[in-house]
């Protein structure tokens, strides 16, 4: 729609311009740091940082009703910078102006209902939100379109010609990472850190054929990780993990689109997600309080953390009620079919941390659980989800473990719907599942595969014919119409259909 079709007291917000200030905020002592440098930890005490964003007057004091219909006009616009997370750019990166900002296609994802066979087996209504369905078919594209949409600003601005990105990950960072980065080929060389055999042939393949240079190394990703931290902090390069704050703004959009598809009405909603290096639980937390805070929304929705018991240092905190008695002991992974979540030491624990205690004051109740489940049922659900139309991953399969575990544990009041994030593509994954459908687990997963589930190729093999066609010889006349009713009347066999 164009511009002058909007109704006009609309009109005037509905493209930003940048304004106010953003700076870097140390979660442990507080210290606050201007964005002109590319930061990672605190100065001062090596404490995590989250970025905040001083507005003008003008917009700090907009109400919710506005903000909602700015948000909701702004979809309608044909305007590429805004189509995707900068949807809501005041809430996102405000001083980064338009004409950097990357949009590959990402966010907007869409919610796809349970229909009423799963709904039956899981024990309650809910919806897939398809993160899957992102350019590089996983979640991190929220992240990496602000953190890079922000290097480029950040680079034009300081005359910078070349930068170096450089991630660790477990598979789906480094992919989008990657991608981001070859879209500002001009400027940006990537090189991504990964825990050797500990990624699938997918993820590896992503940042190959995105041009960056993949260094596969010994151990897990919290290996990895540490190594890169290392790196950035003695060498000249940009790191891309969910330590960069960046990435866990873009992300927030996720809560915002979760707000935007319910009408703004969420108080009975149960979003569920995996738990990886915490970072998406924490920008799905900050994200929601931010439109608590300005109105958008009144009322939090709950949210449940899901972490397989081959990696649950979270779940294991928060085992724990008695906030003094707390303490975070990192744990050693085993082998994790939620390979992308599969991680001992996560890296945004502290942020959730403060957020958990955040959220649940200003709902006024405990709204955040975190439930524990085996990886055979986050196989079990992702085999079941995939049969029932969904395109989800096995860490989408451990959300949707998670909702059934919390609906079981009485975490989930009727009436009540689950948004559970399928937080990438099944196809990433298909390793997994086809390990699951021809049954061929290492045992390390301790995952035995439902006998019903079981599903392979069914070779039609017509005997008896002399001549079966090949590529490059086919065959013909009598010998092709013969070989074709053989092997139709195989197949019929096969699916016992009913002559006509
Ligand atoms: C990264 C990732 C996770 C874990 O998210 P965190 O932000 O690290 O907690 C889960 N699922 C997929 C597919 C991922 O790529
Ligand atoms: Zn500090």
């Amino acid at each position: 729609m164009e511009l002058s079709e909007f109704p006009e007291d609309i009109r005037k917000y509905l493209i930003p311009e940048p304004s106010g200030r953003m700076f870097y905020r140390c979660i442990e002592c507080r210290d606050e740091f201007d964005i002109d440098q590319l930061l990672y930890t605190c100065p001062s005490c090596g404490g995590l940082l989250m970025l905040y964003h001083k507005g003008t007057e003008e917009i700090e004091s907009r109400e919710g009703d506005l903000w909602r219909r700015i948000f909701d006009y702004r979809k309608m616009l044909n305007f590429n910078p805004l189509r995707g997370i900068f949807c809501y750019y005041e809430f996102i990166a405000p001083i980064i102006p338009l004409e950097f900002i990357l949009y590959l296609g990402e966010a907007h994802t869409p919610l796809v209902m349970a229909n009423q066979n799963l709904e039956s087996a899981v024990g309650g209504p809910f919806y897939f939100k398809n993160e899957g369905l992102n350019p590089s078919l996983s979640f991190k594209d929220r992240g990496m379109a602000c953190a890079l949409s922000f290097l480029n600003y950040f680079a034009k601005n300081k005359n910078i010609k070349d930068l170096l990105t450089i991630c660790a990950s477990t598979g789906d960072t480094s992919a989008s990472g990657a991608l981001y980065s070859a879209y500002l080929t001009d400027l940006i060389r990537s090189a991504v850190l990964l825990p050797k055999g500990k990624v699938t042939m997918q993820q590896l393949l992503q940042p190959l054929g995105s041009g960056a240079t993949v260094l596969e190394m010994p151990g897990v990703f919290d290996d990895c990780m540490k190594v890169v931290v290392e790196l950035s902090e003695n060498y000249n390069v940009a790191l891309l993990n969910s330590k960069n704050s960046w990435r866990i703004l873009g992300q927030e959009s996720f809560a915002f689109e979760i707000a935007q598809d319910f009408d703004y009405l969420v108080a009975d909603k149960v979003v569920v997600v995996p738990i990886g290096n915490a970072g998406n639980i924490t920008a799905i937390m900050s994200g929601l309080l931010k439109f608590l805070k300005a109105e958008i929304i009144t009322e939090l929705p709950k949210i449940i953390g899901v972490q397989s018991d081959h990696a649950d240092p979270v779940y294991r905190y928060y085992l724990e009620d008695d906030t003094s008695r707390q303490q975070f002991e990192p744990v050693t992974v085993k082998a994790s079919v939620a390979q992308a979540a599969m991680i001992g030491n996560p890296v945004s624990m502290p942020r959730v941390i403060d957020l958990v205690r955040e959220y649940n004051q200003a709902a006024g109740q405990k709204r955040i659980f975190i439930v524990q489940v085996t990886e055979q049922e986050i196989m079990d659900a992702m085999i079941i989800a995939n049969k029932n139309g969904h395109i989800a991953c096995t860490q989408g399969g451990e959300s949707m473990a998670g909702f059934m575990k919390a609906i079981n544990g009485g975490l989930v009041s009727k009436g009540e719907i689950g948004i559970l994030a399928a937080t990438a593509h099944v196809l990433k994954f298909s390793s997994f599942q086809e390990m699951y459908l021809s049954n061929r687990f290492p045992p390390e997963f301790e995952v035995k595969p439902r006998k019903e589930f079981k599903n392979i190729p069914v070779s039609v093999q017509p005997e008896y014919l002399k001549k079966l066609p090949r590529a490059g010889k086919p065959i013909q006349g009598e010998e092709l119409d013969l070989f074709i009713k053989v092997t139709a009347a195989k197949i019929a066999r096969i699916l016992h259909l009913i002559k006509r």
